[in-house]
């Protein structure tokens, strides 16, 4: 049996909608982004119970939901933990601009921390010429072109 509401027409309109948004970094964040761009640096935090090091630092371990407090710095090397290649493009979320396909994007563990950093590998986007341990570099913009967020990263390099 029909009711009422079965007779009505309904009509959509197609839009998208943009909405650009900032929201505050917050005290550990803001110490970690201020490193990066000042003076090139990550710093991690270590977890006092299972000692895991998060990068980027989190007030509180996700494990053990006890409060972080104690900084590591990390080196700017590390090691190559999963990869692909990316034949669509990839907006980038702070500039907003594609990447254009092919390129090759990963996580890499760097040395002294228990989490990874996702970004761009500067390699040649073909399977057969990147592997799982690559020992990768962190490539970082200018000193005067950093502007303390993630896209402070250019790209990782592999260490020859
Ligand atoms: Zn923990």
């Amino acid at each position: 049996m029909k009711s009422a509401k079965d007779n009505v027409e309904l009509i959509s309109i197609p839009m998208v909608v943009d909405v650009p948004y900032r929201f505050a970094a917050g005290k550990y964040m803001t110490r970690f982004l201020t490193e990066l761009r000042d003076n090139g640096k990550f710093y991690g935090i270590r977890c006092p119970l299972c000692n895991r090091v998060q990068l980027p630092p989190r007030i509180v371990c996700a494990v053990c939901h006890v409060k972080n407090s104690d900084w590591i710095e990390l080196g700017n090397e590390g090691t190559l933990v999963g990869f692909t290649i990316m034949y669509l493009p990839l907006t980038d979320p702070t500039t907003g601009k594609p990447h254009e396909p092919p390129f090759a994007y990963g996580s890499v563990r760097l040395d002294g921390s228990d989490s990874v950093i996702d970004h761009f590998l500067n390699v040649e986007p073909v399977v057969e010429h990147i592997r799982i341990g690559m020992r990768m570099k962190v490539a970082l913009k200018e000193r005067e072109d950093r502007v303390g967020d993630l896209g402070d990263i250019l790209h990782f390099d592999p260490v020859t």
